[in-house]
């Protein structure tokens, strides 16, 4: 199953897609109560399934809750599903990041050795971490803006982890149980910022530079996290092509050494570092401009797209 979030009517929504349309899953849920009798129904299905995917997730009954209210919505008769809003077709929606509000997003440098290469950086014997804001993050479609005060906008194709059980010290065993799912992030990167100091706040920071998206893949639509294809195109050119194989430390092991030090918790992402092919690194250098198109491309995953626009002076 697929989730996003979306705006509608000035609120954030969750959904289920189905084909090319969404299932309304706190709406379904509603509808489904209704129809056994339940006449606080609207209430309860707001509370089970909120329009927030971090709480949703928080509940041990999560998956259970949104498979049967994404099931339920896809069974309904198609007008009345489209009557009560249940059912919506995707393209009339305004889409959010999977995870609008993660509460914790932890990105990975130098995860793939010929990006290491590629950047003259050595390859570490533990994961290289840094943090990013949940502010930065931008949604599917939505504008990457090139800041004022920097040319050196650069992509970052990876996959994303969205944490689902929480946990501390989790071993690596266990690691792929307290992933909830996948999807796509692009650690759109300013170059200068980022290598002018020893620390990676600022240049992986800028206001607007984290795409996110489009959809949540849940864990079982994904049974090999490193067997997975990854391809950036900018403005139809192919910059990144690469395997999740290839990673140096794996999803489960980053999930391992993370919690280590804090606890993972429902709706985390990891962003878990990009492969070779960045922009300021091929010759000539290639950064981002105002016009230009990055898409990135998981297996199974779907594509995160989104235009470059100059940031307002
Ligand atoms: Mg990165």
């Amino acid at each position: 199953m697929r989730l996003i979030s979306y705006r509608d009517g000035g609120e954030n929504r969750v959904g289920a897609l189905v084909g090319s349309d969404v299932i309304d899953l706190a709406r379904a849920h509603a509808h489904a109560l209704s129809v056994r009798g339940e006449t606080e129904s609207a209430a309860i299905a707001a509370a089970q399934l909120p329009p927030d995917l971090v709480r949703i997730l928080r509940r041990p009954d999560s998956l259970d809750l949104i498979r049967a209210a994404a099931d339920h919505g896809a069974g309904l008769d198609a007008e009345l599903a489209q009557r009560e809003l249940v059912r919506r077709p995707l393209a009339s929606l305004t889409l959010l990041p999977p995870v609008p509000n993660p509460p914790k997003i932890v990105c990975v440098a130098r995860n793939y050795a010929e990006h290491a290469r590629e950047a003259g950086l050595a390859v570490s014997e533990i994961p290289i971490l840094f943090a990013r804001f949940a502010a930065t993050l931008v949604a599917p479609g939505a504008p990457i803006l090139r800041p004022t005060v920097s040319d050196e906008l650069d992509w970052e194709g990876e996959l994303a982890v969205v944490i689902g059980r929480a946990g501390r010290h989790i071993a690596k065993a266990d690691a792929l149980a307290h992933v909830a799912g996948y999807s796509i992030f692009n650690d759109v990167t300013v170059r200068d910022y980022q290598f002018r100091v020893t620390q990676y706040t600022a240049g992986k920071n800028f206001s607007a530079s984290g795409p996110f998206g489009p959809y949540l893949a849940l864990a079982d639509e994904v049974p090999d996290p490193q067997d997975l294809e990854i391809v950036t195109e900018v403005s139809g050119v192919e910059m990144q092509r690469a395997s999740t194989a290839d990673m140096i430390f794996d999803v489960a092991t980053l999930i391992e050494h993370i919690s280590e030090f804090i606890e993972l918790e429902a709706g985390d992402v990891i962003a878990t570092g990009t492969p070779a092919g960045v922009g300021f690194k091929r010759e000539p250098p290639r950064f981002l401009v105002p016009g230009d198109v990055v898409r990135v491309s998981i297996t199974g995953l779907g594509t995160l797209e989104n235009p470059v626009e100059a940031e307002a002076q």
